[in-house]
């Protein structure tokens, strides 16, 4: 049976915004992002992380390192009961350094590589999927895949509100604090609330 999906992104959304995560000391969850994924796996929907790590092709961190991130992450939001269904990042970057991942590919967000990808492995009712994040390339993600974009306030997220979006002609369908209030907000008109 299909499942609806809400696809997050990593940095300054589920953890906090330290720039490039180039060291695993520097992976620190947000406030709340436990308890937000739980409240996802409790009702119904696959929480998938949507992560561009530019980073790799850059040349300013291994591409083991942001699986190490994320084995890290998956294991902290465990403890808490938390569980992640699905990790896609891209390690792309036109203008990078290392040759094998520098180049022009569809998955460095806002392009859509990330949740057709996702599509490919879980199967995924899209009526009724959000992307949250905190940047306006992750708005414009959600207004390219025809999805719903929860722009949250932490990370980049309060100063994109304030001075990138009223330049853009795509907008949040909903901001939120953080991501438990945009899930809380989801939960709550979701057809299949429990809470
Ligand atoms: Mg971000
Ligand atoms: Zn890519």
């Amino acid at each position: 049976m299909k499942k609806p999906a809400v696809f997050m992104d990593r940095d300054g959304t589920v953890n906090e915004q330290m720039g490039y995560i180039n060291h695993i000391s520097r992976f620190v969850l947000l406030p709340g992002s436990a308890e937000a994924i739980r409240l996802l796996n409790n009702n119904g929907y696959l929480a998938i992380i949507v992560s561009n790590q530019s980073g790799v092709a850059r040349g300013y961190f291994p591409i083991d390192l942001v699986h190490e991130v994320h084995d890290r992450m998956r294991a902290l939001l465990e403890r808490d009961g938390a569980t992640v269904d699905g990790v896609f990042f891209c390690p792309h970057y036109p203008e990078g350094k290392l040759p094998e991942y520098s180049k022009t590919c569809n998955c460095r967000k806002p392009r859509t590589g990330l949740i057709k990808k996702a599509c490919e492995q879980f199967e995924i009712d899209l009526e009724n999927c959000y992307v949250i994040g905190d940047r306006c390339t992750d708005m414009e993600l959600a207004d390219r895949s025809d999805l719903k974009g929860i722009l949250v306030k932490t990370g980049y997220g309060r100063g994109d509100l304030e001075y990138v979006f009223p330049h853009l002609p795509y907008k949040p369908f909903h901001v939120a604090e953080d991501l438990l209030e945009a899930v809380r907000w989801i939960v709550k008109k979701s057809p299949m609330s429990e809470v």
